[in-house]
């Protein structure tokens, strides 16, 4: 076995953080994911200040300003189209050199890392590689994996299972989760018809209000997406047709006629949290450790900081750093972050109150200074990195 070699199961934008970081500090790492490579999967767009500021410390924050877009403010709308609230980012110029949103596919930075992993001696990826069996005990971590060629085992020191909302690492940790909260459904539609056409001044990330919740509109280079929850009294074959998700866009925009959508697609998410981040000399990472819905673009950055996390607590312990010390750091401080977020995501759920927060920021920079602090997670990414 290669000594000090951690294990990472996945690699999606956690897991390929967490690799990059690992190699950086010198330490060796595997990568076994199941699909053909780096997760192709869209999904989020929003890379936060906070984020930014880790993305910078690998050199890869100047490559995506070059691919992607900036946002240099968040909108808050009434379904129609009238500002709330427009809260600019400007107010976040002394806590960070990064005070804009980086607008890109999730898929983006996937392909990114997994093309910087490729030219590190210390990392090799294995993909086509499903997990199917841990062992994890005192000595170090067993991955069984499928492959193509049949079954085989991978071994390391330590492990980082950052393999999506349905971890099988986790399961095989036998790691539950905290009470979970209800389940929403989302309708999340696709279109690269530009909303500006009709909204000019659409900031490329917006809320707006709409029958008691809020709607995302996110924008990137390649297209709009528009994430909105769904009533129990709307079935899921109509949620996603074109007659609803065209009206339901005209409405939001105030249009007089259906807008077009490329994609339409139903979406489950529930918050909740696992029982634990750490089972032995295993760490949970990313959507493996925690769900949130998909407003308010936490769940991406979250495991970006879950994995930047990880991996430097790891760093640490091949060292010779106390390992339970370290460990245990990671599964208190990263589990209360989580938690934290979840609860601030009543911002982007609930618009009574997230209205009632954003008006107040929108008429006073030190109240918007502190709600974007937390909603950027630059607070956070100071304590519990
Ligand atoms: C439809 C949708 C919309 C979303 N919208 C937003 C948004 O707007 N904003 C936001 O912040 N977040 C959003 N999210 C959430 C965001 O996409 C996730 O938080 C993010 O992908 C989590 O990254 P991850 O690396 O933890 O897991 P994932 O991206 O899920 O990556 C997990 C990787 O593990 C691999 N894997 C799975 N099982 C195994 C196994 N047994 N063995 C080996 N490999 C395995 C998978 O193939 C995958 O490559 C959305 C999610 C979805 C599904």
């Amino acid at each position: 076995m290669i000594p000090n070699r951690v294990i990472v199961a996945g690699a999606g934008p956690a897991g390929l953080l967490a690799a990059t970081v690992l190699v950086r500090n010198g330490v060796p790492v595997v990568v076994v994911e199941a699909g053909p490579g780096p997760s192709p999967a869209g999904r989020s767009s929003t890379l936060m200040p906070s984020t930014l500021g880790i993305l910078d410390g690998i050199g890869l924050t100047d490559r995506l300003l070059d691919i992607a877009l900036v946002g240099r403010s968040i909108q808050y709308r009434k379904a129609g189209g009238a500002v709330i609230a427009d809260l600019d980012l400007d107010v976040l110029t002394h806590d960070t050199r990064f005070p804009y949103l980086v607008q890109c596919e999730q898929a983006t930075v996937c392909a990114l890392l997994w093309e910087k992993l490729e030219s590190e001696e210390l990392a090799e990826l294995l993909p086509g590689h499903r997990v199917v069996g841990v062992t994890n005990d005192a000595y170090g971590v067993v991955v069984n994996v499928e492959t193509a060629d049949g079954p085989a085992e991978v071994a390391g020191t330590y492990a980082i299972a950052a393999d999506g909302t349905d971890s099988v690492v986790r399961g095989l940790v036998e790691i539950g989760f905290d009470d979970p909260g209800e389940e929403g459904r989302f309708v999340i539609v696709s279109t690269t018809f530009d909303l500006r056409e009709v909204v000019p001044d659409l900031a490329y990330v917006t809320y707006v209000a709409d029958r008691g919740s809020w709607v995302a509109v996110e924008r990137t280079a390649e297209r709009w997406r528009v994430t909105i929850p769904l009533s129990a009294e709307v079935p899921d074959d109509e949620a996603t047709s074109d007659a609803y998700v065209g009206a339901a866009l005209a409405a939001l925009f105030g249009h007089d006629q259906p807008i077009p959508v490329d994609e339409a697609l139903l979406f489950r998410a529930q918050h909740r949290i696992a029982s634990t981040f750490r089972r032995g000399r295993v760490l949970l990472a990313g959507n493996a450790a925690h769900e949130t819905g998909p407003i308010g673009a936490l769940g991406l950055n979250l495991g970006l900081h879950d994995a930047v996390s990880a991996a430097r607590r790891l760093s640490a312990v091949v060292q010779w750093w106390d390992e339970d010390e370290e460990l245990d750091w990671y599964e208190r401080y990263r589990k209360k972050v989580a938690e934290e977020l979840t609860e601030v995501a009543w911002l982007h759920t609930d618009e009574a109150a997230g209205t009632a927060a954003v008006q107040t920021a929108a008429a006073d920079s030190d109240a918007a200074h502190d709600l974007l602090m937390r909603t950027t997670m630059l607070d956070s990414a100071r304590t519990s990195l």
